[in-house]
């Protein structure tokens, strides 16, 4: 970083080339675990930073962002979406089925579907206004007791629900492995479960994790504070 930049440049060049460093870490682990590049989405997780913090990122070309709460999203991203139109914007975090109809309008995927009730909202919004949002199915793979997700052994019949009863598009998987313990044994175990469902997509890696999560098949890595810094 240069010495001569105002005050207020600085975010957003350390913003940019965050990314640059982001795109450029994941490219070397596509190429060091055989995957192809185009088959790794990169999710910037914009969660907590303004508007202001997020430009940077969209004017250097990112266009797939996830955001964790459906009222924050509300409050900053149709005003995004007029200037950068081809955005794609993902929901990471839990959703209420109070809330799926302002989740319809805002998201593009939705990526924490975790029960019936939830799965239910989104198809009945989703035929309602005639939009088709592809959802994922968030996995408790830790099986922990505080944590979002379905639990692997109500997993198959969820999915099944989703696909036969309420015509939902689920195109994949998504976990959030428990903070301090390995996570690859719960990158592989995602992988086994979306290969015996049909399931093409999963959603696993962060800023911590995100090359071993495409070593074990991450079609998706959502990476926030490697980008704009701790929160
Ligand atoms: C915040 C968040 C991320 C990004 O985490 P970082 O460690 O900042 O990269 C990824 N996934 C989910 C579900 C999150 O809530």
């Amino acid at each position: 970083m240069g010495e001569n930049v105002t005050a207020d440049e600085v975010p957003g060049k350390q913003v940019s080339g965050n990314l640059e460093q982001v795109r450029h870490a994941i490219a070397r682990a596509c190429a060091d675990f055989g995957r192809d590049p185009a088959e790794v989405d990169l999710v910037c997780v914009s969660k907590t930073f303004e508007a202001e913090a997020i430009l940077p990122a969209l004017r250097a070309g990112q266009r797939v962002f996830g955001e964790n709460r459906v009222q924050e999203a509300a409050g900053k991203w149709p005003a995004l979406r007029e200037q950068f139109p081809d955005v794609e914007l993902h929901l990471i975090g839990p959703l209420q089925s109070n809330k799926a109809e302002q989740a319809v309008d805002l998201f593009d995927v939705i990526q924490t579907v975790d029960r019936l009730k939830i799965a239910a909202a989104i198809a009945e919004q989703c035929q309602k206004k005639n939009k088709v949002v592809p959802c994922f199915i968030q996995v408790n793979t830790g099986a922990e007791s505080q944590k979002a997700g379905v639990s692997v052994e109500d997993l198959p019949a969820l999915v099944n629900a989703c696909r036969h009863d309420l015509g939902l598009k689920i195109e994949g998987l998504m976990c959030i492995p428990p903070f301090d313990r390995p996570v690859a044994p719960h990158f592989a175990l995602l992988h086994r479960l979306a290969h015996d469902l049909g399931l093409q997509k999963l959603s696993m890696g962060m800023s911590a994790d995100f090359e071993q999560a495409i070593q074990l098949g991450a079609t998706h890595v959502r990476v926030g504070s490697a980008i704009f810094g701790s929160r």
